[in-house]
């Protein structure tokens, strides 16, 4: 998802196609333009995010888990979430992207002072350092708050 400024940036660039349009004009000194809605890219963008490294806080961890306990598989609120340590801390674990999940509370509970093995609870998916993060305005929330005049370019998309 791009903000309008960016949008026009990329249009002005003759990256985008512009499938529709807003109702809202906006002006700069000299013309006006109908603000896009819908875009479509000439060409993939490569984000130039591979040489940023992503902070390990507990809100990066959880986008990159997709808010899903990775014992359980369940989906849950940020503040239903903790930080399990895979190889625990206590036991010479370090905090790093690699030996971090999002776990819901009772998992982590469950789990303990043990490895996965240890409780028997296998893990969704292997801990990594994610290379990019989707922003959080794009969120699962925000997409079901996408325009209307989106619809009919989204039809693939299960609702
Ligand atoms: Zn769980």
């Amino acid at each position: 998802m791009v903000n309008w400024q960016k949008a026009m940036i990329l249009w002005l660039q003759d990256k985008v196609d512009i499938l529709e349009y807003h109702s809202v004009r906006v002006r700069s000194a000299k013309k006006s333009f109908q603000l896009p809605s819908v875009l479509r890219l000439r060409k993939y963008i490569r984000p130039h995010f591979s040489s940023v490294k992503v902070k390990l806080s507990r809100q990066n961890l959880f986008l990159r888990d997709n808010y899903i306990c990775q014992y359980c598989g369940n989906r849950f609120p940020e503040k239903a979430l903790t930080i399990d340590h895979v190889h625990p801390v206590s036991r010479g674990g370090k905090h790093e992207w690699t030996n971090v999940v999002a776990s819901c509370g009772p998992c982590n509970n469950k789990k303990g002072n043990m490895t996965p093995q240890e409780a028997e609870m296998p893990l969704k998916s292997k801990p990594v350092q994610p290379k990019w993060l989707p922003s959080k305005e794009f969120s699962y929330k925000s997409f079901q708050k996408r325009p209307t005049s989106w619809e009919p370019y989204l039809s693939h998309l299960k609702k």
